[in-house]
């Protein structure tokens, strides 16, 4: 029989947590920072339901002698939840005595337990120390305050030492369990989490990555077609010149250091909504929503212009200038099939290198033109 509870009560846990869990695989639970007020109380909540679930489901020791785990359920608001969570479920379970005990001698018992509990696991999930060593401080301070509160309930000394060996026999059997499960999710998220972040972001400036990229164009394509928010859209991609030579004079992680920084210039120069993307080696793009000819030309010459200007500290003795070689394409103006946006830029881009670099060169329709360069604007 004691096995079955055991197993309805583990199963009690295991599903609480799966749930709960639902609403946070975004959410890095163990840095307490990054849960919201909100969220702590949610945790605090779940766990006080987890405690009536747990009342319903005792395990029978002894005719009149059964246990409950009612303490994994704040160790859990503590640990993950932190100080707010810890008492919101401790309040829940006091409330929940009261109505099942009223005022009387047990009720009375479980509150100065509970006080005593809580006091403990707010300490312990305040201290600077692992997740895994807060489990075990937790546990074993619960056990040293039930052990405490079975002493004084139980007078019979054998039937205390049989109720013990139990109680301890089954706590640290789920309370393993529990913390195995946790342990299995917070990987598996992370593991999600990262998994997520690599898929859009490129590692080495933060900016979208070509999948990004490919996805934000089509899912763009779409609404400007259809005329609803976006009217045109413009594409300005870039390509550093002879950037290899710096690779070859300087070395890879000076490479880096100026593809960084060129991120960084391009996250300043354009409007917070534009698309900026790093579209592979030295190689980076940027989506410009609602934005004719004439204004893409602009921001690009504004690019241009910038990385020009912008000296790039490759190490504390050096300091290099680069150039960027542009091509735009604009839809619907230039071009009237949005799927050749990329590849009009592309050759445009192909264009500005051929001419001698460090300029821009615009797409129009089957003739390509200058847009302007630092020497002339050609219409
Ligand atoms: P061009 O003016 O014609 O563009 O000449 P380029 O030397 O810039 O062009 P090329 O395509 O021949 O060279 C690009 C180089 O970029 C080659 C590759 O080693 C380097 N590269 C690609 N990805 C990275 C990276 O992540 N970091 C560094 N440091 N270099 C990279
Ligand atoms: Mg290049
Ligand atoms: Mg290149």
């Amino acid at each position: 029989m004691m096995i079955i509870e055991f197993f309805i009560n583990s199963c009690v846990f295991i599903t609480s947590i799966s749930v709960l869990s639902i609403f946070f695989k975004d959410k890095i639970l163990i840095s307490k920072s990054s849960t919201t007020i909100r969220e702590k109380l949610f945790i605090g909540m779940i766990g006080g339901l987890l405690e009536i679930l747990l009342i319903l489901f005792p395990i029978k020791v002894m005719p009149d002698l059964s246990i409950n785990f009612h303490a994994l359920p704040i160790i859990l608001s503590s640990i993950y939840g932190g100080t707010l969570s810890t008492i919101v479920t401790t309040v829940i379970i006091n409330v929940l005595f009261y109505l099942i005990f009223r005022f009387s001698i047990v009720s009375i018992f479980f509150l100065v337990i509970n006080l005593f509990l809580i006091i403990g696991f707010i300490f312990i999930s305040n201290t600077k120390t692992t997740i895994k060593n807060k489990w075990v401080y937790s546990t074993l301070y619960s056990l040293v305050v039930s052990s405490i509160g079975s002493i004084i309930l139980i007078k019979n000394t054998q039937l205390l030492v049989q109720f013990l060996i139990i109680y301890y026999l089954n706590n640290l059997l789920l309370t393993y369990f529990v913390y195995k499960f946790m342990e299995h999710l917070s990987k598996a998220f992370e593991a999600y989490r990262t998994l997520r972040t690599e898929a859009s972001i490129d590692f080495l400036t933060g900016l979208n990555n070509v999948r990004q990229f490919n996805k934000s164009l089509h899912r763009i394509s779409i609404a400007v077609q259809k005329k609803e928010e976006i009217q045109y859209l413009s594409l300005i991609f870039l390509d550093i010149d002879y950037f290899k030579e710096i690779n070859d004079k300087y070395g890879h992680g000076s490479g880096d250091i100026v593809l960084k920084n060129l991120a960084n210039i391009l996250t300043n120069t354009c409007r917070a909504f534009d698309i900026i993307s790093r579209n592979g080696g030295e190689e980076f793009s940027v989506l410009l929503l609602n934005c004719p000819t004439a204004d893409a030309i602009q921001v690009a010459e504004r690019i241009r212009q910038n990385v020009e200007a912008y000296s790039f500290h490759i190490s504390n003795k050096t300091t290099i200038h680069i150039t960027i070689s542009i091509g735009v394409s604009t839809y619907p103006s230039l071009t009237n099939n949005i799927d050749n946006l990329l590849s009009d830029a592309d050759t445009a881009l192909y264009k500005a290198k051929n001419e001698g670099r460090n300029k821009i060169i615009l797409y129009k329709g089957n003739s390509l033109q200058n847009g302007f360069n630092r020497y002339n604007i050609v219409p």
